[in-house]
């Protein structure tokens, strides 16, 4: 095949859109960036796979792989973006343009862009004299459910020791996030006529307890944990959303609350759904209503790979930058869940992802093919 540019394969993978999202009406599936990527490696010599995702038909993750072993090095990215609209960008968000020392286009930063960087900087990398695997992994549906990555920890396979995960953080290595979860409580009383309680069960009445629980223990978590490595050091707890009630003379039948809750690295989310559902049972004990804690969705773990990890050390001595923690999440726990030491670390903003005319800043690209052909020396060569 004649050899592409960079700019050739960035083009392709922008204009084949594959947006992610919980909203149906959005969401599309990723074959066609998956297509792209599984002939570009293979022409390159390497062992591809296309799998597919349990309870997800239209999503693709993909391996691709060369060399054996057990360590080796893993080059990460996810192949969606999130939704856009189209009125507020000045350019076609799905065709690449240059201008003003930027590539702007939909996942030119988040990360379309990675893969481009990998495939510009593997071409020369003489893969049969790979003496660690070097294996690159692009995923599904990172923007919305997670359930790409989610699908390769049930495979219960070992992919490689080192990882990069190419999302845009102007190059600066990270090695720490907070998680997220999205909780939900909801009470069910018994509705009756306002003019005498003894008819009901007043669900309001009954939240108001679970609110200050609720602020009780966020206070407790704020004392009991800090990382200073973040810009609010402490987890957070927002109260976001609650809905109870139809009429004011109508005891209140029914009432929900969410919240979103971001613990720091070493929190996990099943034991903190296990504590809030304890001191849930003791505070609604003596009452005579029945109420459920369900996640609004499965949530992401806090993410924190040690200091002293090799891909760490290597990285910050790379790029020059000690690692830090960022405040958004991403597919890094689950890589390390699976025996890999995880770095984020790519070309672009993350200010300049999920907006209206998103951009590469074309300065990045260069130190971004050094990085992993430095990083595929050390680790495969
Ligand atoms: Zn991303």
């Amino acid at each position: 095949m004649t050899r592409m540019t960079l700019q050739d394969t960035l083009s392709r993978l922008i204009n084949a859109a594959s947006v992610s999202s919980v909203n149906p009406a959005w969401d599309m599936s990723n074959r066609e960036v998956i297509e792209h990527l599984e002939s570009w490696f293979d022409a390159l010599g390497f062992r591809t796979e296309v799998l597919t995702i349990p309870g997800h038909p239209d999503k693709f993750n993909l391996i691709a792989s060369a060399g054996q072993g057990n360590e080796g090095l893993v080059l990460s990215g996810h192949t969606d973006t999130v939704p856009f609209d189209e009125a507020k960008w000045h350019s076609d968000p799905l065709k690449l343009q240059e201008r003003d020392g930027r590539f702007y286009g939909m996942g030119s930063a988040d990360m379309k862009v990675f893969f481009a960087v990998i495939i510009e900087a593997i071409r020369e990398v003489p893969l049969q004299q790979l003496k660690q695997p070097l294996v690159i992994i692009a995923t599904a549906d990172e923007e919305s459910t997670m359930c790409g990555a989610k699908s390769l920890t049930d495979l219960h396979r070992r992919l490689g020791r080192h990882a990069i995960i190419g999302e845009p953080t102007d190059m600066k290595p990270v090695r720490q996030h907070k998680g997220i979860s999205m909780e939900s409580i909801r009470i069910n009383g018994r509705s009756g006529h306002s003019s005498d309680p003894s008819l009901g069960v007043n669900a309001l009445d009954a939240m108001y307890q679970v609110l200050g629980e609720v602020i009780q223990w966020r206070s407790e978590l704020q004392q009991r944990y800090r990382n200073q490595a973040f810009k609010v050091a402490f987890p957070t707890l927002n109260l976001g959303h609650i809905h109870g009630g139809d009429n004011p003379n109508r005891i209140c039948g029914q009432c929900e609350l969410q919240f979103d809750l971001r613990p720091l690295p070493g929190m996990s989310l099943d034991s903190l759904r296990g504590e809030l559902r304890q001191r849930l049972s003791k505070c609604l004990h003596d009452a005579d209503l029945n109420w459920e804690l369900t996640p609004v969705f499965d949530g992401i773990p806090a993410m924190e790979t040690p200091r002293d990890a090799a891909i760490v050390q290597a990285v910050e001595q790379l790029t020059g930058a000690e690692s830090g923690a960022v405040a958004f999440g991403t597919e890094g726990p689950f890589f390390n869940s699976m025996g890999m030491q995880t770095v984020i670390c790519g070309p672009g903003s993350i200010e300049q992802a999920h907006q209206p005319d998103e951009y590469l800043p074309l300065k990045h690209i260069q130190p971004a093919i050094n990085l992993i052909q430095s990083l595929i020396r050390q680790f495969c060569l």
